[in-house]
């Protein structure tokens, strides 16, 4: 038995945790605070961003929590949680990812000296969970709506929610005009539940589109010009997307209609060599000219009918040929070939057209209009912009800016913002941000567990505290005394009146100020989500007391070990060496 349980220790490569109970469980803490002291800088208004370059050379800048975790490639097991809690505050509400893994991190260590003191975990997750419920219960309470107000308040608002997102990115100073062109596009897009699901999509590499994509289309897109000002980035109430290749005679296509009919097309306009699709056997050579005859009718034949149709601009996912372009040009049409399908998608549903696979039979209904189409310079690009689309529920911010890297950053802080004005709109109430919301909460907490007995009143005290880390970390970030600042939140919320409440950091002065009446808002939702995502990744990683790493995953020196042993010695040799039950088997 001894020698059978030799080998079983090269079972686990070296530098392995092989730890359990209370060991195991500080380790992983200790993992966690070391992710989250990665990101806790870029936190807030002043926060720093992060460059992350690969061994392939492409370089990132962001500050967004979920693209630096996600960038980080992070292998411990148990920091990868709050890997996947940004992420899904990511998806979930947009918005609040860096705060996520803050406060997961930080009630992870406030526990610390409990699990050290040999409390139970489950002791801490219970107070925890409690604490939680009644933070949220909380925050419900102090939301304030923004129902029923008149869309231009409401615009207003709205706004002032995103140019509070923004001001924390490379883009936060011109957030004014990025959050009302932010707020115009989502009001466009409508409350439409298509936007449940959305994702960012990178089509090519010379504009790199960024569709939000939903179940049935692609809805709202973000399209790259790089070079020019900032400022130059504009919104358009419809699609637009790069100038497709084209042949000759398209320069004399007219460049702009005023509602016309638009013809979608999954159809080659190409003069095709019939030789490639039948075998043709001629015995006269005066017939070779009926053959030639015959190609050139075919795509006469479909050119007729697309011109028959009456639509005025024909998209084509596939080639649209020089023949093609010229017969269209005489004619007074619009064409473009070799558009990209999410691009046509996106065009079907913004103008109510649907894509024809044959040019057989075009009736009126599977033509799309819009109000005007346009063909425009952006900086070096050529666009087209079909604008005024009937169906409405489609937009596209094209973005223009220096470098990639920023772009690319900018493109990430628009999603924030979009997110957040979705949200905002959708659930329509909102906290005072600035950490005000966070101090309000411990407040609130620390109030709570002083009518407790026993100890979760210790436990629900420690996460009143761990809460504190926002306001706490905005200080840091923007070189404030924190204790400082801290103490004068903690007396102004304090006020018996509840007058103080929505007290939070002054980023400009270092000193406190009224986030409510700044405009520093968050939609309650973010808060919510985020400190249900934290309380939960935190309760979950204190209940882990053992890593079992799969076998199947250890060197091929471990692989040749472990099938030498056996799969039931395995189990026992990997638990015998911190209980020395696998002696027992
Ligand atoms: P996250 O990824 O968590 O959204 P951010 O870097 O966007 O991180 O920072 C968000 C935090 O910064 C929020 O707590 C928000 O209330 C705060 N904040 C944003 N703008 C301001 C401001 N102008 N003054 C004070 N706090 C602000
Ligand atoms: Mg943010």
């Amino acid at each position: 038995m001894a020698a059978m349980l030799q080998p079983q220790i090269i079972l686990l490569k070296e530098g392995t945790d092989t730890s359990q109970g209370k060991a195991q469980l500080v380790s992983n803490i200790n993992a966690c605070t070391a992710v989250a002291d990665v990101v806790r800088s870029t936190l807030g208004p002043r926060g720093m961003d992060k460059l992350i370059h690969d061994d392939k050379g492409s370089v990132t800048i962001s500050n967004d929590g979920a693209t630096i975790m996600k960038l980080l490639d992070i292998v411990h097991p148990a920091a990868k949680i709050l890997v996947d809690i940004a992420k899904s505050q990511d998806s979930e509400v947009g918005d609040g990812t860096t705060t996520v893994v803050l406060l997961a991190a930080e009630f992870l260590k406030e526990a610390k000296p409990f699990i050290e003191d040999g409390v139970h975990s489950q002791n801490l997750i219970r107070s925890y969970r409690t604490a939680c419920t009644l933070a949220i219960e909380k925050i419900k309470e102090l939301a304030v709506s923004i129902e029923g107000k008149s869309l231009e308040e409401k615009k207003s608002l709205l706004a002032k929610c995103a140019s509070t997102t923004l001001s924390s990115k490379l883009i936060g100073g011109e957030k004014e005009f990025f959050a009302s062109m932010v707020v115009d596009a989502v009001i466009a897009i409508g409350n439409d539940d298509r936007l449940n699901m959305i994702g960012i999509k990178k089509v090519c590499a010379l504009i790199v589109f960024a569709p939000l994509c939903c179940r049935y289309g692609v809805v709202l897109g973000l399209c790259f010009v790089p070079g020019g000002n900032m400022r130059d980035s504009f919104l358009v109430n419809g699609v637009a997307f790069k100038k497709t290749f084209s042949y000759a005679g398209f320069e004399q296509q007219p460049k702009k209609f005023l509602n016309p009919k638009i013809l979608l097309l999954n159809v080659e306009l190409e003069l095709k060599s019939e030789k490639e699709n039948a075998e043709i056997r001629l015995s006269d050579p005066s017939q070779y000219q009926s053959i030639v005859d015959a190609e050139w009718n075919i795509i006469y034949d479909k050119l007729d009918k697309c011109v028959n149709s009456g639509a005025k601009v024909v998209l084509s996912r596939l080639a649209i040929g020089d023949l093609a372009t010229q017969y269209f040009a005489d004619r007074d049409i619009f064409c473009a070939g070799r558009v990209a399908e999410e691009d046509l998608k996106r065009v079907a549903a913004a103008t109510g057209g649907t894509v024809q696979t044959s040019v057989n039979n075009i009736i009126d209904e599977v033509l799309g209009t819009c109000d005007v189409f346009e063909e425009k310079q952006v900086g070096n690009e050529r666009f087209n912009i079909f604008s005024g689309c009937p169906s409405g529920q489609t937009a596209t911010i094209v973005l223009r800016g220096g470098a990639d890297q920023f772009i690319e950053e900018a493109e990430r802080s628009l999603h924030d913002a979009i997110m957040i004005v979705r949200r905002a709109l959708k659930n329509s109430t909102v906290v005072a941000g600035g950490g005000a919301i966070d101090m309000e909460i411990s407040r609130y907490l620390r109030q709570h567990a002083r009518t407790i007995a026993g100890k979760s009143q210790l436990f629900i005290n420690s996460y009143a505290k761990a809460l504190e880390v926002i306001p706490r970390q905005l200080c840091d970030n923007a070189g404030f005394d924190a204790t400082d600042v801290l103490n004068k939140l903690r007396q102004k919320h304090a006020l018996p009146s509840g007058e103080g409440a929505p007290y939070g950091v002054d980023i400009s002065t270092g000193g406190i100020a009224n986030s409510f009446t700044n405009f520093v808002w968050e939609p309650a939702i973010v808060k919510i989500n985020a400190i249900n995502a934290a309380t939960e990744a935190a309760c979950l990683i204190l209940s882990v007391d053992e890593t079992v790493k799969n076998p199947k995953s250890e060197s091929a020196q471990g692989d040749a070990a472990a099938s030498a042993m056996g799969g039931r010695g395995r189990g026992g040799a990997f638990r015998g060496r911190g209980r020395g039950r696998g002696m027992r088997r």
